[in-house]
């Protein structure tokens, strides 16, 4: 047994709602991750099995590997379909808005999201929720929306609803979110969960492979040349530093997803409290920062590269030059000491 964590009055609510639709959209952000396609294709499996005529709607297509999940070929794609998507919107009498937290997040579909008249259902563990919902299912204390949407169908009393595709769609987002149970994970209950999934047939060594295991020989090459070439460590400053030009990821037929967690890599490195790592775009310098401990790299973005995000993941960009953006960011080593708000930081990661 796990224990209750979603207010009585929003299952309530959210249990009204369901019996009464009959069209369901679920819908994610942009860029859909393992968690967001994941809660996605969970709530499709588990509401159309309980008669419910759902779709669930992408504002762009997920990556490869994640389009291999259960269902993931009844995803309806934004960006290819617009008219389709927008009339999904418009037809709906319930909308599940899951893993994001502002209308905003969902790209090309705020509009509609924001027109529609449907009532809304939101699921979701990001902080500071601003959207305009009959039921606000936010917690962000949760490793991954997944993990919440678990809880939400228990509630519900559908888990013998949930089959093996929808127990395996839960746990790619929990894996996603957690790093395949690497960070996040100090709520045991990550865990019984975990062991139910597993009990329904969810392959987890499958899923592995699925989300952390597959990238192309290109994708492999160009990150051993960040790596090698690329890198540059600021062993007194606790930091490091990657960019790519679009020259050197052309060079490697750079596609979407193939710098994904590059950025986390120099953090391995005993001593290192942040890393940063800059790719060229057509119009402007992608910047990317993660960090260990208390150190603000939300800050950073904030204050220099017109960005923001969480304290220890963010990000930013710049105008200008690869190489006058990689200068920007060594300017601001000395002063970014000052951001050690727990002195110790850097001993503490060694
Ligand atoms: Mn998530």
């Amino acid at each position: 047994m796990i224990s209750r964590k979603i207010a009585e009055t929003s299952i309530d609510k959210a249990k009204k709602l369901i019996e009464h639709a009959e069209r369901i959209v679920a819908v994610c952000h942009t860029s859909p991750d393992g968690d967001a396609v994941g809660s996605c294709l969970a709530a499709m499996h588990v509401f159309s099995a309980m008669g419910k005529d759902i779709r669930a709607v992408v504002p762009d297509q997920p990556l490869a590997n994640l389009r291999t999940l259960p269902g993931a070929k009844e995803l309806v794609d934004a960006l290819k379909y617009p008219d389709f998507a927008r009339q999904l919107f418009d037809e709906a009498d319930l909308i599940l808005c899951l893993d994001f937290n502002t209308p905003s997040r969902t790209g090309r579909l705020e509009e509609v999201l924001r027109a529609s008249k449907a009532p809304k259902i939101l699921i979701d563990h990001h902080l500071h929720p601003d959207i305009d919902a009959e039921v606000l299912i936010s917690h962000p204390e949760m490793a991954a929306t997944c993990y919440l949407l678990f809880r939400f169908f228990c509630r519900l009393e559908l888990f013998s609803i949930i089959d093996r595709p929808a127990a395996e769609c839960l746990l790619a987002g929990m894996m996603t979110d957690t790093g395949n149970f690497a960070y996040n994970c100090a709520d045991p209950e990550l865990f019984t969960v975990t062991a139910e999934l597993v009990r329904k047939g969810a392959d987890k060594e499958k899923l592995y492979n699925v989300l952390f295991n597959t990238s192309s020989a290109n994708c492999l090459r160009l990150n051993a040349y960040a790596l090698l070439k690329k890198m540059e460590v600021f062993a007194d400053q606790g930091a490091a530093l990657i960019t790519l030009s679009r020259d050197e990821l052309n060079r490697f037929h750079y596609t979407k997803g193939d710098t994904e967690g590059l950025v986390n890599r120099p953090l391995s490195i005993p001593g290192i409290v942040y890393s940063c790592f800059m790719r060229q775009e057509s119009d402007c310098i992608r910047v990317s920062m993660r960090s260990r401990g208390s150190f603000p790299v939300n800050k950073i973005c904030a204050d220099h590269f017109g960005g923001g995000g969480h304290l220890n993941a963010a990000g930013g960009e710049f105008k200008g030059t690869i190489e006058e953006a990689a200068e920007a960011f060594r300017a601001l080593l000395d002063e970014n000491k000052k951001l050690y708000i727990d002195k110790n930081d850097i001993a503490k990661h060694i």
